[in-house]
């Protein structure tokens, strides 16, 4: 089949344009090439809905971040992802930060961020936010900030655009990509695919598709960012806390996230493997040291992971999104943090360009922007649960217990459209082995429920993609073989 469109990349940009365009009447396909979606950067970042006064005034990805914090409103009403606007701290430690914060509320605030307010009362700024250092001077407070779970909104940003007829095709990366006669054929290991239109959104690897198709304008450097993840309950928090920014980034943060887990984070390294998402001894005293400035009561015993995700710097630090040189090819790359918050406009501009192109883009009349709030055990009272088990007994067998999640949720994440295909995919999407454990007890039951479900082998249920089984073969098949001398010692 002919694609209208092809979209390279299912993190939450590619994820975002899908479910965007898929209001139109158009053949659309995404390729990502790991196993899940959401794998990249959209898996691991801070999860801040930024109010947008941070980025300086000159950049597109300012104007992009005002624009897609409001657009957050509608999508939470359509696409029901965990989001709440908590409200952010820009905290002052020394008089002589104060100003900073002045210029940054009365800039923000002609640039239409609604509500910015510098605080200098100091027991109404503890008030707000109790865990706050006693050496702050002064805050600006952003209630339009929020926090949202990146990952399950990208979940929910292709589920809809698979309900409205997006193909999802995964484990495809794509590697030779040929233009001809106003056609792409996109070739990967094992199929080819032909589109009127590409959509590059790689990003890390945005450089290496746009390369494909001969423009090679810019770079793409990773930037590593280190995290200390805090367990469920350990500290509320009330409000996202930054440090004053400086000049080269916006520091590192105490934030809640929208399951009620704390963390630390992030750090800003420039490295380059852009595999490397390992977590340093160096990297944590650095986040931990920023934070406890901010929060000198770190529940550091309930610490219960530690995570990095690379931030995919392009060489004009500005987001690359572009109409480009060559007819149909649109780069959406160098999304680099306020991304995830940007990625309504970040849409919308794309739908612009295809505009531009011919493409048609008249809404068609089934196209369904609801998508239904997953069902959750911990959202039921007691009778609608006793109701629940009674329809199915899989709503009260609990498969993780750090974070009370049944089977049946774990079935529902594997069969939603683009549903879980790996362990760290039902983890991602419903949280079993996200507790305190860290999955130690559920992992075997997982994997048991998986093969099942996919009617594959235990040996070929995977944590995330090639080569990340946990199982090999069975104890008593390795001995035979060893007995017979096909296994070495
Ligand atoms: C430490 C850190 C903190 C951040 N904090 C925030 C924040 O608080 N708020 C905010 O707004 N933004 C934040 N960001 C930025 C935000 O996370 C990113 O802007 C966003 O996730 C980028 O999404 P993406 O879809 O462009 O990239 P990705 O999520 O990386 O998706 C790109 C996808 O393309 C796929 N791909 C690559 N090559 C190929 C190929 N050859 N074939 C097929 N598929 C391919 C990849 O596997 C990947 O899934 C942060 C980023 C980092 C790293």
């Amino acid at each position: 089949m002919d694609y209208d469109v092809i979209i390279i990349g299912g993190g939450v940009i590619g994820c975002c344009i899908a479910r965007t365009l898929s209001k139109f009447d158009l053949n659309i396909a995404l390729l990502e090439k790991e196993a899940d979606i959401a794998s990249g950067t959209t898996k691991a970042n801070s999860g801040v809905v930024h109010a947008g006064f941070a980025s300086p005034r000159e950049y597109i990805k300012r104007d992009m971040c005002i624009a897609g914090n409001k657009l957050y409103t509608q999508a939470v009403e359509e696409l029901n992802f965990p989001f709440q606007r908590i409200g952010s701290f820009v905290v002052a430690l020394e008089d002589n930060q104060i100003n900073k914060l002045e210029e940054q509320r009365k800039q923000g605030t002609q640039d239409g961020v609604a509500g910015l307010e510098v605080i200098l009362d100091k027991a109404r700024i503890k008030h707000m936010e109790p865990n706050l250092t006693e050496e702050v001077v002064g805050v600006l407070h952003a209630p339009s900030a929020g926090i949202v779970s990146p990952y399950e909104m990208t979940y929910a940003l292709a589920e809809n655009a698979a309900m409205n007829g997006v193909k999802f095709f995964r484990n495809q990366r794509v590697r030779k990509i040929k233009h001809q006669n106003y056609t792409y054929t996109i070739k990967t290991k094992e199929k080819e695919f032909k589109a009127n239109n590409v959509i590059n959104a790689a990003g890390v690897y945005g450089a290496k598709i746009s390369k494909m198709v001969g423009l090679d304008y810019f770079s793409i450097m990773p930037r590593k960012g280190e995290y200390m993840l805090f367990d469920r309950n350990a500290m509320h928090l009330n409000k996202i806390l930054f440090p004053t920014p400086t000049q080269v980034s916006k520091g590192i943060l105490v934030c809640p996230t929208v399951s009620g887990n704390t963390f630390v984070g992030p750090n800003a390294q420039n490295i380059s493997d852009k595999k490397d998402i390992a977590t340093t001894a160096a990297g944590l005293k650095e986040i931990l040291e920023g934070g406890t400035k901010l929060v000198p009561n770190l529940p550091l015993r309930a610490a219960i992971r530690n995570f990095a995700g690379l931030r995919a710097v392009p060489d004009t630090y500005d987001f690359i999104i572009d109409n480009t040189d060559v007819y149909g090819f649109i780069n959406v790359v160098g999304i680099l943090s306020p991304g995830l918050t940007s990625c309504y406009a970040i849409a919308e501009r794309v739908v612009d360009f295809l505009e531009l192109l011919g493409v048609n883009t008249k809404v068609k009349e089934d196209y369904n922007p609801k998508r239904p709030k997953p069902e959750k055990f911990k959202d039921f009272s007691k009778k609608e649960l006793d109701d629940k088990i009674k329809e199915d007994p899989a709503w009260g067998r609990i498969i993780c217990r750090c974070e009370t999640i049944p089977e049946k949720e774990i079935l529902n994440a594997i069969h939603s459209p683009v549903g879980a295909n790996t362990l760290d995919g039902i983890k991602f999407r419903c949280r079993p082995g996200m507790g305190r454990c860290q999955g130690g007890f559920c992992r075997p039951r997982l994997i048991e429920i998986l093969s099942r479900e996919l009617n594959i082998p235990y040996e070929e249920v995977v944590k995330m993609g090639e080569d990340t089984n946990f199982l090999v073969a069975k104890t008593k098949e390795i001995v035979l073989h060893k007995l017979k001398g096909d296994v070495e010692e």
